[in-house]
């Protein structure tokens, strides 16, 4: 049996960024993850905004986190070495309903101190778009709020816990959990651990697990959520994040620019029957395609390189009577019982609020210890990223002549991904294509991989001493190679 004073469930961003505070003190810290690697679950497909705050509710949790996580963001990137762009978000209405909720909006970011919110008129709108579609009335602008690569920051967040003490263990599914003496017993398939505390960031699984130990108080019913991905060429129709307040009842789109200067159209909200899994749906891609093209009319619709499903965690209050509540939870829900705490269906701003809710939960458990846990010294909040080539074609090509060979040589020429990189990020702990994607953006160029993914497999088997047919996509059976493939 290992003992362990806190075992966080679930390595997506927020068990990342929870191991990444709690390594701030002296404890012993273990992170159980069913995946092979980080940020495979709801981590992994959202819209990647770092919002401002003014669409929470006055009071609510989530926004005095929101609010201080955008102003601290900017320094949380410097310390983990995590691009970032600060592109401002302008929400348009057409007409006087959407004027009023813009209105609405900006009233309700000015109570929870939300800085620098203006309203533009039509005229100002278009000289910051010109391309969008005619009709604007006014918008909403959010100036400081940032795109992120949601994956970048999560695996930073990993990386950082890692080096300050935070043991990670993959491939290991919490299947059971019971109390013991004042602490709790996990077992995974291989192990048990024994835990003064526990923290639950089991996404989509969290209100499960919080049942094997408290009284069942929320149930999450998941819709999935569609996406479509442009061409970096598409990125000069856009350079902010644009959301539409529709004038008729509905949901409206958001277009976003990433960092790596594509554009991200989406969420749709399906529902779905059981859990979403990674299938996109047909009607949601012509809905976001019929969006996009209204909105950006001149954005050719042959620069969409690809499309990507997501899951959202909708919570719901479970009443006296076993019913659930009419409407899904607003705020961020936090239980807590006897030392186990579980987040259950956190939802936007989830990804902002991440390194904020992993500092509220520190402190928390902290202060639940009858003695307090001494400071880790040695606690560095620093994290060095993997050098982009790309990057450093742009902005500094200098320093490409100071890294090693392997840096020169391009794997993936969408995206000018060197095979410095790719190895870099295997070491660091990517053990699929998609992880090292998610660690260089190796295939997600034009061609999504189809030149650089066998090269990547090779890399992989070799740097993993595995047989190349054994190489997943993106784990579990997503093999690439047939098992009569030979071997190389
Ligand atoms: C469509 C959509 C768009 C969004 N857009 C934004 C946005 O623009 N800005 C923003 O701020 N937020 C956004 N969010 C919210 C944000 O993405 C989430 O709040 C956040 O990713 C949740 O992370 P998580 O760590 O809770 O979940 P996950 O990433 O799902 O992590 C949970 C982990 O737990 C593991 N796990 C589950 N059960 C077990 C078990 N028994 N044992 C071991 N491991 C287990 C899973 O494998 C998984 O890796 C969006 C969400 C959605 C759905």
């Amino acid at each position: 049996m290992e003992k362990v004073d806190v075992l966080i469930i679930g390595a997506g961003v927020l068990g990342c960024f929870a191991a990444r505070n709690l390594s701030r003190y002296k404890l012993d810290i273990a992170v159980l993850e069913q995946r092979e690697d980080v940020c495979t679950g709801i981590s992994k497909a959202n819209t990647g905004i770092i919002y401002q705050g003014y669409d929470q509710h006055p009071g609510s949790l989530k926004a005095s986190l929101c609010v201080r996580a955008s102003a601290g963001f900017q320094t949380l990137c410097e310390e983990l070495d995590v691009a970032y762009r600060k592109c401002g978000l302008l929400m348009t209405s057409f007409g006087p309903r959407g004027d009023r909720a813009l209105a609405g909006k900006k009233k309700q970011g000015e109570a929870n101190r939300v800085e620098g919110l203006r309203i533009l008129n039509a005229g100002e709108v278009y000289a910051l778009e010109p391309f969008l579609r005619g009709g604007i009335s006014h918008a909403l602008y959010a100036e400081n709020t940032f795109t992120v690569n949601p994956w970048e920051l999560g695996i930073a967040a990993f990386e950082n816990a890692r080096a300050n003490g935070a043991a990670f263990c993959f491939r290991e599914k919490a299947v059971n959990i019971e109390r013991d003496r004042g602490a709790f017993l996990v077992r995974t398939e291989a192990r048990t651990f024994r835990a003064s505390r526990v923290l639950c960031c089991a996404g989509m699984q969290a209100d499960r697990l919080w049942e094997t130990v408290g009284r069942p108080r929320i149930r999450i019913r998941p819709l999935a959520a569609d996406y479509l991905v442009f061409d970096t060429q598409a990125g000069k129709w856009l350079s902010h994040i644009l959301s539409v307040e529709p004038e008729e009842k509905g949901d409206g789109i958001t277009l976003v620019p990433t960092v790596d200067g594509n554009i991200l159209a989406g969420p749709t909200r399906r529902t779905v029957r059981g859990e979403p899994d990674a299938s996109t749906d047909a009607d949601g891609l012509r809905e976001l395609k019929k969006k996009t093209s209204e909105l950006l009319p001149g954005l050719p619709m042959d620069l969409i390189i690809r499309s990507f499903a997501s899951a959202r965690p909708n919570p719901y209050a479970l009443e006296e009577d076993g019913s659930l509540s009419n409407g899904s939870i607003l705020d961020f829900e936090i239980l807590e019982e006897d030392g186990f705490y579980a987040l259950v269906g956190i939802k936007t701003p989830g990804l902002t609020c991440a390194n904020e809710l992993g500092a509220y939960m520190t402190d928390r458990i902290i202060r639940s210890f009858e003695t307090a846990p001494e400071a880790n010294r040695a606690y560095d909040p620093i994290r060095k990223a993997i050098p982009r080539v790309s990057r450093l074609l742009e902005e500094d090509i200098g320093r490409l002549e100071e890294l090693p060979p392997p840096y020169r040589e391009i794997i993936c020429r969408c995206r000018n991904v060197s095979r410095g990189e790719v190895v870099e990020a295997i070491r660091r702990g990517a053990v699929t294509i998609d992880g090292v994607k998610r660690r260089t953006g190796a295939g997600m160029g034009r061609c999504q991989g189809g030149v650089c993914m066998e090269k990547i497999l090779h890399i992989l088997a070799e740097e993993k001493a595995m047989d190349p047919r054994q190489v997943t996509k993106d784990g579990g059976d997503s093999l690439v190679l047939a098992p009569s493939c030979g071997s190389r």
